[in-house]
């Protein structure tokens, strides 16, 4: 049995993995447009300041995929699957057959439609080789840096390029910072926590209009409605999008994501898809854990198993200039506070109509996290 996979991510992985774990036998080979092996993608933005151990950042060393008999193709991207004929078109003009076929194509930055994004003073961090592009970009003496996006990642960059001696603007189009993992009042309490640091400048409920020429060479001028700054680097965090292009080509179903069950199958029996790329029951949800169990699910049953992929809360983690985050849940309704915002050290808890945990945040003590956790989650 031929097993093809698409992508080099972490869903790619554990799909292979899984795969060979029930079947000694079969041919499986992972192809990546990337040209490293799979290695943590979260750990890309801390990289910005300090290269880590490969030891820590690949998932594996390269002798594992020897010893597994799993063949990656680095640097192929799979251009097109014809369904019918069970093949793909590989962007080196091969043809590559494959009885069993895992969509693991992960997604890409979203670039909001301003004039100017199209610059090569704009830059994004997806994959590792945009990590190389950055730091060259440091490395030569870029400076001023201006960070699109108030988000998880966009903190990060800003922790990050602060440690490369960066003057940094973040701005956010919400009207508080991390929009997806606090409720207003705490990011209104963290976004002060913030505004005490050094070199970071943060700009709330504003969009960029228009990247032009800045005064200076080498400058590019931001236009934003509380008045225009100036960078030499503008890094965009502002979400991302499935990347669909081989699916929907091919036919495959895709909304947000590619269209699958709960055991990671689309409507063709041969093809499923798992990850930042698979929309489950209208969710698709860009989170690492999410990718790593639903890879490991959709190997499994490529591989003749029938195991769901089980939902989880998947909590937000964060440590951001030495502040520890934590958020799950539905955060809005009836709140409790225990201990003090203003000592930087709090845990806020939202409940629903009912009287149940709906929601909770902790921010300084990660202590109470895995108790909330397994309360949200029923145990
Ligand atoms: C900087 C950064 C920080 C993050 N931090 C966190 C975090 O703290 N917590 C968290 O939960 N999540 C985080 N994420 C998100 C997390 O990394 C993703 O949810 C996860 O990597 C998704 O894994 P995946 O395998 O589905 O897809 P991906 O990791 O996106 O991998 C997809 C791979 O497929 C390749 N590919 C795509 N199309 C093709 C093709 N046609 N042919 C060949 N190859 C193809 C891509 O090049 C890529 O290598 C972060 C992401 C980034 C970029």
């Amino acid at each position: 049995m031929k097993f093809a996979i698409i992508g080099g991510g972490v869903a790619a992985f554990e799909a292979a993995t899984a795969i060979r774990e029930r079947d000694p036998e079969a041919e499986i080979v992972l192809y990546s447009k990337e040209n490293v092996p799979p290695y943590r993608r979260p750990a890309l933005s801390g990289m910005i300041a300090e290269p880590m151990p490969d030891t820590r950042f690949y998932l594996k060393p390269a002798t594992f995929y020897d010893e597994n008999k799993i063949t990656l193709r680095l640097g192929v991207t799979v251009e097109s699957i014809d369904r019918a004929g069970k093949s793909l078109q590989l962007s080196n003009g091969e043809r590559a057959a494959y009885d069993r076929l895992l969509l693991a194509t992960g997604s890409h930055c979203f670039l909001p439609p301003v004039p100017g994004m199209e610059l090569p003073c704009v830059l994004s961090l997806r994959e590792f080789a945009d990590l190389e592009e950055i730091r060259r970009r440091i490395d030569s003496g870029v400076r001023r840096v201006a960070v699109i996006g108030g988000g998880i990642l966009g903190l990060e960059l800003a922790e990050s390029l602060l440690a490369r001696n960066c003057h940094v603007t973040v701005i956010e189009n919400s009207p508080v910072l991390l929009p997806r993992n606090l409720d207003a009042e705490t990011a209104q309490t963290v976004s002060a926590m913030l505004g005490k640091i050094d070199r970071l400048t943060l700009r709330f409920g504003e969009s960029v209009q228009s990247i032009t020429p800045g005064a200076a060479s080498g400058n590019w001028r931001l236009q934003l409605p509380g008045g225009d700054i100036e960078a030499e680097l503008i890094l965009v965090s502002a979400g991302t999008r499935v990347n669909l292009e081989v699916a929907s080509q091919s036919g495959l179903a895709c909304g947000r994501g590619i269209k699958v069950d709960a055991f990671c199958r689309t409507a063709d029996p041969a093809v499923s898809a798992a990850g930042d790329c698979a929309e489950i029951d209208g969710s698709v949800y860009g989170l690492y854990n999410a990718a790593k169990t639903m890879g490991r699910t959709a190997g499994i049953n490529l591989a003749g198993g029938a195991e769901p992929f089980v939902l989880n809360a998947y909590p937000a983690r964060l440590v951001v200039f030495g502040i520890k985050i934590f958020s799950a849940g539905t955060l809005s309704g009836r709140a409790e506070i225990d201990g003090d915002p203003a000592a930087e050290n709090f845990q806020k808890r939202f409940y629903s109509e009912d009287g149940r945990l709906a929601g909770c945040i902790l921010i300084g003590d990660m202590k109470p996290a895995t108790a909330l956790l397994a309360q949200l989650e029923g145990k």
